[in-house]
């Protein structure tokens, strides 16, 4: 058995202005071949499963690019085609083969390019014919599409979010793809469109057991898979909606039932498992106010995981103008104040202009008085079992114990280590403001009093209802309060 392996992918946010080019992937993820010679992250740990189990079973492994761009703005056309054409000359010098696995976003959009997951995966099909099995592995806010269905034999996305499953997703993928490549199965896809935009925390209940209800439908009756793919809202694309994807055992029917329950479901719990947010304003002021620090907020809007700046300063504004102590607060994309920083060296006091420059979402930019308390060349954060760059780094203190981190490679704070290594006790703050939408919650619940998700101006909008789309064009939830009337 030959199988090939490849990744493929970001997250587009179509209204964010940073465009997606070859420096953001080489600064993410960029191998040629090779990256299952290098640690895992959240795209290429699918890739190191597929090889294990594959080499496992004494098949050939060929393995092509594996290209991963941080979320930001629409990507390069060049670029896309480029990385894309790599994969596809891989593929045709590697045929004939049995299997193709391909981790993949599927929120991707590219100049030229609405469902960019759907045109690779049709020029796969094009090029293996009709008996290669085909499989995607997809983030969970992704875009369901036509295309994509029709030119894979199976789909499955992330359970959770965040984002701790790539890894046991992709190995439920392996079994479905192996098992038809086998003649044991035959696997039929089914997608309910749940004409929703919404985000889903699945460390919350009611999400907790949906999850745990949708696992435990699988391998079960004839059902070999159940995703929920959430959709990407900051993804203006005709097929952003939620939309439940059910894979069964060569029964349509049962699939199609199947999906339409599980839509339904999803349905009923809108009202409870719509986001709670916090206006920023009275964020802050309700942890100024708290008993017990350090009370963690959320600045969701400034997102870098989501293809926000990192760079916005609504909160910081905030946070001078109530007089709050004991503050700390990043990551601050920002590579010409880390140059002043460096020129003026570690326990240097300077005027610092902040933030504020990468877009109108940014807000104005911060000028503040401060100290470099330290600078780190290389810095990391753990996400999950993967470490993650953050580039230079500076931890920057100003009156009131006001302290902040800035960094070089755009990136969101995932952990409390991205400021834990300068040697910043965390647990004196009073509060902490982390510039993420939901991935820093594993890692900084649990020595939060307190966890409150800010709403604030900035690039990635929660306001559902209002987000200026011109290709979604179906009716959805809450734009309408029901749209399958
Ligand atoms: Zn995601």
């Amino acid at each position: 058995m030959k199988i090939f392996i490849a990744c493929l992918g970001t997250e587009t946010n179509t209204f964010s202005p940073i465009p997606t080019g070859l420096e953001n992937f080489s600064e993410t993820t960029l191998f040629h071949g090779d990256a299952t010679q290098h640690a895992p992250d959240l795209f290429t740990a699918a890739m190191h499963v597929w090889r294990k189990n594959g080499e496992m079973e004494q098949a050939t492994i060929v393995e092509s690019v594996a290209a991963f761009a941080q979320p930001a703005g629409i990507t390069v056309r060049k670029v896309y085609e480029d990385l894309r054409d790599e994969l596809l000359a891989d593929l045709k010098a590697a045929l004939p083969v049995d299997m193709v696995l391909l981790s993949m976003h599927g929120a991707m959009v590219a100049d030229g390019y609405d469902d960019c997951e759907g045109d690779l995966l049709r020029r796969c099909r094009e090029v293996v014919g009709p008996d290669t099995v085909i499989g995607g592995e997809l983030d969970l806010h992704c875009s369901i599409t036509p295309d994509m269905c029709g030119a894979a034999d199976a789909l499955v996305t992330f359970k959770e979010y965040p984002h701790i499953d790539p890894a046991d997703r992709a190995e439920e993928l392996y079994a479905i793809c192996r098992d038809k490549r086998m003649g044991q199965t035959n696997p039929v896809m089914a997608v309910h469109d749940c004409r929703m935009v919404s985000t889903w925390r699945t460390p919350d209940e009611p999400m907790k057991t949906f999850v745990a209800r949708m696992q435990e439908l699988e391998g079960q009756d004839g059902i070999l898979s159940v995703s929920l793919a959430h959709g990407f809202p900051w993804g203006d694309v005709p097929h952003a909606t939620a939309r439940m994807l059910v894979i069964a055992d060569g029964d349509q029917a049962k699939a199609d039932d199947l999906a339409r329950q599980l839509g339904r479901e999803i349905w009923d719990l809108r009202h409870e498992t719509a986001p709670v947010m916090t206006p920023y304003k009275e964020a802050l002021a309700q942890a100024a106010a708290a008993a017990a620090g350090p009370v963690v907020i959320a600045d969701t809007a400034d997102n870098a995981g989501g293809g926000a700046p990192s760079d916005s300063t609504f909160l910081l504004r905030e946070i001078l103008d109530q007089g709050l102590n004991d503050v700390l607060t990043g990551l601050y994309w920002d590579p010409m104040a880390i140059r002043h920083c460096r020129e003026a060296g570690e326990g240097a006091r300077l005027d610092l202009r902040i933030g504020g420059k990468c877009c109108r979402e940014s807000g104005l930019p911060v000028d503040l008085n401060v100290t470099v308390e330290r600078i780190i060349e290389k810095a990391y954060q753990p996400f999950g079992d993967v470490r993650n760059s953050m580039g230079m780094a500076v931890w920057l203190k100003a009156d009131g114990n006001v302290n902040l981190v800035l960094n070089s490679v755009r990136t969101q704070t995932f952990h409390p280590d991205a400021f834990r290594q300068f040697g910043i006790d965390l647990s004196a703050m009073k509060i902490i403001v982390a510039k993420s939408s939901q991935h820093f919650y594993a890692g900084f619940a649990p020595l939060a009093s307190q966890v409150i998700y800010a709403s604030s101006p900035g690039t990635l909008n929660m306001d559902f209802a209002n987000l200026p789309y011109e290709k979604l064009t179906t009716p959805y939830w809450p734009r309408i309060e029901d749209p399958f009337s």
